[in-house]
């Protein structure tokens, strides 16, 4: 079960002492700075929102936590959510939304707007920051969107956006796969050094794939094929190539895929891919077996394209791991035909425990997780403040437990508590998770989920205000 933490106070008053240790503690190596490498257990000291050292045996604090050797991992950067507010919000909304995220260890998030109103101009991001004030319990990066119609003010956006997402298969004004369009997008995106985050599947192919294949869920994968990702990625690829604009491609879900991304690279275009567990985990197979619960766009492809996913995320090819939690109600989601079923799996809550599971399965390291789940994401969007546990680093971190613990729904923060997951066993979670120093979650404090509306949001110094570095 979850090892010994417990916080002691002490009555000793001096200047001199830290905040907050956190007393023997494993670090993975890549969360490390050099010196601190290869020691077994080591101490985190916080000062106020920061790390104020890392070593082993570190003078007494104010407050000490004895971790008793428990997993320290850098808050993980999960790039990829959908919480649905504004507009949509009875499916999740910031204050369960982020919730959720701090369950599965993510003390960042990368949120998109794909519902109404979508974020098209800087004055439609900046109100949708202003509204994640007093309700985002972690830190927030708002992406903007590219539509059909925003070319003109798109530059703008792209200047104080963290990202522009561009969907290359959607529903109406959404939907951009021209050449012409995608080059224009790519181009004001790149004359202010913006980031393009990426759906690439090909319109007009998962149209006429889901025209010939119909509803039926074991036919999902022909439906929105390879075939249609591959054709996505080597037309962004064009236009990467073109205008140099730096491009991130979401939610990687087939072979084609990989290879696309893998010979970019050896190109030396700047590009870099995302994984999303429930590519790792699952098969067509799955889908066929459980209908809407694995229904998600892209589709869950084949065994091969599992495989070959798992070797994308140990070699590199993919560099950064994100949920793309998708929260949806239990009615839309499983009370419907599959065909009219919306797309989407929420997986923030899990997000840590998931990837934990990929280790032990041997898919990747713990070193690799560290890297692909901080690391690599902290340097895509030039958060360099945070990423690792290194003296002068933002405090946000991440206390592991080990469990024998079996998911049920009463186990999620999200309102989508209908899961894949659910009843699947776990064996890590995250037990603790500090933002900024402040402990934001705490497994053994019970928490009333229903009561989270009320919980105390993160207050706006710590959410930070300057779009450009990401962070709002
Ligand atoms: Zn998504």
């Amino acid at each position: 079960m979850s090892p010994c933490c417990s916080f002691a106070r002490s009555d000793v008053r001096d200047s001199a002492m830290h905040d907050l240790v956190l007393r023997d503690v494993r670090i993975p190596s890549a969360a490390l700075a050099a010196a601190a490498r290869n020691a077994p257990r080591l101490d985190v000291a916080i000062d106020g929102d920061r790390i104020a050292a890392v070593g082993p045996a570190l003078p007494p604090a104010r407050v000490e936590l004895a971790c008793g050797g428990a997993l320290l991992l850098p808050g993980l950067i999960d790039n990829h959510v959908h919480y649905r507010e504004p507009g949509a919000a009875w499916k999740e909304g910031y204050v369960t939304g982020t919730s959720a995220s701090l369950r599965g260890g993510a003390t960042t998030i990368g949120e998109i707007q794909n519902n109404a109103p979508l974020v098209e101009t800087a004055e439609q991001w900046r109100a949708k920051v202003a509204s994640l004030v007093g309700r985002a319990r972690n830190r927030v990066l708002a992406y903007g969107c590219a539509t059909k119609g925003n070319l003109a003010t798109l530059r703008e956006l792209a200047a104080v956006a963290p990202g522009i997402k561009v969907f290359l298969a959607a529903d109406g004004a959404l939907e951009v796969c021209e050449r012409a369009a995608l080059r224009a997008i790519f181009a004001e995106v790149a004359a202010v050094d913006g980031l393009l985050v990426v759906h690439a599947e090909l319109g007009p192919l998962i149209h006429a794939g889901v025209a010939q294949w119909g509803a039926k869920a074991a036919d999902f994968h022909r439906a929105r094929s390879p075939e249609a990702e591959r054709a996505a990625i080597d037309l962004c690829n064009e236009s990467c190539a073109e205008t140099g604009a730096r491009v991130h491609y979401f939610h990687v879900s087939s072979a084609l895929a990989c290879e696309a991304i893998r010979d970019a690279k050896l190109r030396g275009l700047p590009v870099s891919g995302a994984a999303c567990a429930h590519y790792l985990l699952f098969t067509d197979a799955d889908v066929a077996q459980r209908g809407a619960l694995l229904k998600c766009n892209p589709s869950i492809k084949t065994a091969s394209d599992r495989l070959a996913l798992r070797a994308a995320v140990h070699d590199g090819t993919l560099d950064v791991i994100q949920s793309d939690h998708a929260p949806h109600p239990r009615a839309e989601k499983l009370e419907r035909p599959f065909q009219q079923a919306p797309s989407g799996i929420p997986g923030a809550d899990l997000f840590l425990s998931l990837w934990l599971e990929l280790v032990d399965e041997g898919v990747l390291t713990l070193d690799d997780l560290v890297e692909r789940g901080a690391v690599a994401p902290a340097r895509l969007h030039r958060l360099t403040d945070r990423g690792t546990i290194e003296v002068g680093r933002l405090a946000d971190l991440v206390l592991v437990e080990t469990c024998d613990w079996i998911v049920a729904e009463a186990d999620f923060a999200s309102k989508a508590k209908q899961s894949p997951y659910v009843g699947r066993r776990f064996r890590r979670r995250a037990a603790k998770v500090w933002v900024g120093g402040r402990l934001a979650f705490d497994r053994a404090v019970a928490e009333d989920l229903v009561a989270l509306e009320a919980a105390a949001p993160l207050p706006l110094d710590a959410l930070g205000a300057d779009g450009k570095s990401g962070c709002c």
